[in-house]
């Protein structure tokens, strides 16, 4: 479906970490965090091993824990809503945007006001189930906002830091698919209070696996650094322990590599901007398929996967099989959070619960996309495609 773009630049800087005995905890790292915070604009930027890890410290910072409530999308990557779960938290899930696929800022502005009114006008957005109000708290324990850049194309923010920033509601933003992206002409993952970036192999640029937290938050930073590293504040030595903590360390060997790839970053998303627009050019006249919209809060796309919808009439998945049969693989994308079978379990969920996440869930397929895609394997695959489809 993807595949990184790595040079001799990435292998030699992970080789030259190799030949030190310094493999964590060194100079790589904070080098890394420095070209990132730079890069972001941000005072800070706090490296850990996954982008998965940077959302559940970032829940940490905004002291989440249990039955708080957070409000998110479910139409995301299973990531954003888990680290809420990690912390006995519950999330409130608003539907989507069906153009892009973010949050829907009214909605939010409905909804924050809504929990802020009380436990009886709160609970048509609640759960069914598997949530507990102490002494019917009012207003309801509502403790972060988590906002998801999807694909690479920044929510629309505005709105939503701005009936935060009333209620003081710390707002993390989940730009994991969306570094280099611009929102009027503003950084992606620096819009919130805190914003996580994730480097997985299929990401716009990688460390193999790891991530990146970035805010302008001294006391959140510090906090990050601490619970990233087994609870150990500056000063403490191996075996003291401030805090309870975990292992969530990137190592020297990912961050040299990350470096090198930030390095790079302009270049990496201009290649994935060329193979979307070879992709754009080809679909965008096809009977059943409605390529990607960019809309015009979007100063800057950062391309991170090419999910092309299709209109009702187009049978999805005999259109999977048929491009799996000659060698192309598609995923549909995403399949919505809120009907996974843990949360089902849980909090009740039902099919018709979020209909536009829902809708986009069963329209949308991810073709295979990265920079390193050559024009005539994007032929091969819109080819193939605009065949089956008729
Ligand atoms: C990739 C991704 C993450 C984090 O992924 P890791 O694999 O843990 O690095 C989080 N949220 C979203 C929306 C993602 O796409």
């Amino acid at each position: 479906m993807s595949s990184p773009d790595i040079t001799d630049l990435e292998r030699q800087a992970v080789l030259d970490v190799l030949n030190t005995p310094i493999l964590s905890i060194g100079p790589r790292i904070q080098a890394f965090e420095e070209a990132v915070a730079h890069y972001a604009g941000t005072k800070h930027a706090v490296s850990v091993s996954s982008g998965t890890a940077g959302l559940h410290l970032c829940i940490h910072a905004a002291n989440v824990s249990d039955n708080d409530f957070v409000l998110t999308t479910p139409f995301s990557f299973v990531a954003s809503s888990n680290a809420i779960l990690f912390e006995r938290a519950i999330p409130i899930f608003v539907d989507v945007d069906p153009i892009t696929g973010n949050i829907d800022p009214t909605l939010v502005e409905e909804v924050v006001s809504d929990l802020m009114s009380g436990v009886e006008s709160a609970k048509k957005w609640l759960p069914r189930k598997g949530w507990n109000i102490e002494n019917g708290a009012q207003p309801i324990p509502l403790k972060a906002i988590i906002p998801v850049d999807v694909f690479g194309q920044p929510a629309d923010m505005d709105p939503i830091t701005s009936v935060a920033n009333k209620y003081q509601i710390p707002v993390i933003e989940d730009s994991c698919e969306a570094i280099g992206a611009e929102y009027h002409d503003r950084k992606a993952g620096t819009l919130g209070d805190m914003g996580i970036f994730a480097f997985y192999p299929n990401k716009q640029m990688t460390t193999g696996e790891g991530g990146i937290i970035i805010t302008n938050d001294d006391a959140a930073a510090e906090k990050m650094r601490a619970l990233r590293n087994q609870g150990r504040v500056q000063g403490d030595t191996w075996l003291s322990h401030k805090f309870l903590g975990y292992n969530y360390r990137i190592d020297e060997m990912s961050a040299a590599l990350g470096e090198v790839q930030l390095s790079r970053i302009d270049e990496l998303l201009e290649k994935r901007d060329r193979v979307a627009n070879w992709y754009n050019e080809r679909l965008a006249n096809i009977t059943g398929i409605e390529i990607p919209t960019i809309v015009d809060s979007t100063t800057r796309m950062s391309w991170f996967v090419y999910v092309v919808r299709f209109e009702n009439h187009v049978n999805r998945d005999k259109l999977i099989n048929s491009l799996r049969e000659q060698g192309i693989p598609a995923r549909p994308y995403f399949s919505p959070i809120h009907l996974q079978p843990y949360m089902v379990d849980r909090f009740g969920y039902q099919p018709g619960d979020f209909p536009i996440t829902e809708v986009l869930g069963s329209q949308g397929l991810a073709l295979p996309y990265s920079g390193v895609m050559t024009e005539e394997q994007v032929d091969y695959v819109c080819d193939t495609l605009i065949n089956s489809i008729r």
